[in-house]
């Protein structure tokens, strides 16, 4: 699932390719896709790109004023391309495409979601505030403020011309950050990273490595963690996605699923040798999900419980 680095990556990869061009089509294929009624994508026809935003993990293409904000989930994705097919889609048809929209100059980007579980959802809005799934989001991962309130993180560096990535937080101002998020919670650390309510941007994956680069274990107690602890975690989570970020911007949207992995030393990694101590990666697997973590930097060599036990351990 695309995380917060990927979907960066891929706003910051739409708005080079699309700022100042113009809606020249749309073609909806999936109904379920939508859910808004008010403005038809036909509404967007003709009407010039002004920006591509990210909102935690959700993407959004800014036409004219109007939003169109799309959560891909676990396996929605874009496809860009410079020649748009010329295909027709068909409403209900076998293709992984969802909905296509194709631009002034011909180049053209289809919403696609592999698989038979959809759970892909786009909304066409005048104001993203109208979307309840962005107003419920907790402060941004990166950024800590509030998603619709932060500017991309992506920026052309004056000076250079060169595409950076900047986020001007403080360790002191991150140690603070988590220290407020962790108080009081007894939930455990990989799901507290998890929780969009919470801080928004983090999914399965990345919560792996932060853990890892943390070396906390992903069943610590939220209020369990001490002040040396709480800062640890704040340097992980903003080392491990800045890094991971600045990875993903100027890759093609094609690359950026597969770039992904690159930059994990746990996360899928299960059995291999731990980059850091040289311990096994171990794994913990649930019904529809699992996390991968190492005993010899996390958990002081401890095995934590894999599924035959799991539903024991609160
Ligand atoms: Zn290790």
């Amino acid at each position: 699932m695309p995380e917060l680095p990927e979907v960066e990556g891929l706003a910051a990869a739409l708005r080079e390719r699309l700022v100042g061009r113009a809606v020249a089509e749309t073609a909806l294929a999936s109904f379920s896709l939508l859910k808004t009624v008010g403005v038809p994508p036909q509404a967007l026809h003709g009407r010039p790109v002004d920006d591509v935003r990210r909102y935690g993990k959700y993407l959004s293409l800014v036409v004219d004023g109007t939003h169109v904000v799309v959560h891909l989930m676990r396996a929605g994705w874009v496809a860009w391309h410079d020649e748009a097919p010329r295909t027709r889609l068909r409403p209900g048809g076998r293709s992984p495409v969802a909905l296509r929209m194709t631009f002034d100059d011909g180049s053209g980007l289809d919403l696609t979601e592999a698989g038979t579980r959809k759970g892909m959802a786009a909304w066409i809005v005048d104001d993203p505030a109208q979307v309840e799934g962005l107003t419920g989001l907790g402060p941004d991962a990166l950024g800590l403020v509030p998603p619709l309130e932060m500017p991309p993180l992506v920026g052309v560096d004056r000076a250079t011309g060169e595409v950076r990535v900047a986020v001007s937080t403080t360790a002191e101002e991150r140690a603070g950050f988590w220290a407020g998020v962790l108080a009081g919670r007894r939930t455990r650390l990989k799901g507290l990273l998890r929780e969009q309510a919470v801080v928004s941007g983090i999914g399965n994956g990345w919560s792996d490595e932060i853990c890892h680069t943390a070396r906390l274990s992903p069943f610590a107690l939220g209020d369990s963690l001490d002040a040396g602890q709480t800062g640890r975690l704040a340097e992980a989570v903003h080392e491990v996605l800045l890094g991971a970020t600045e990875r993903a911007v100027g890759r093609a949207p094609e690359e950026l699923k597969d770039g992904k992995r690159e930059g994990m030393r746990v996360h899928g990694r299960a059995g291999q040798e731990c980059p850091v101590c040289g311990d096994v990666v171990r794994e913990v697997v649930y019904a529809d999900s699992s996390m991968q973590y190492c005993p010899g930097c996390q958990t002081g060599g401890q095995v934590l419980a894999d599924r035959s036990t799991s539903r024991f351990v609160k």
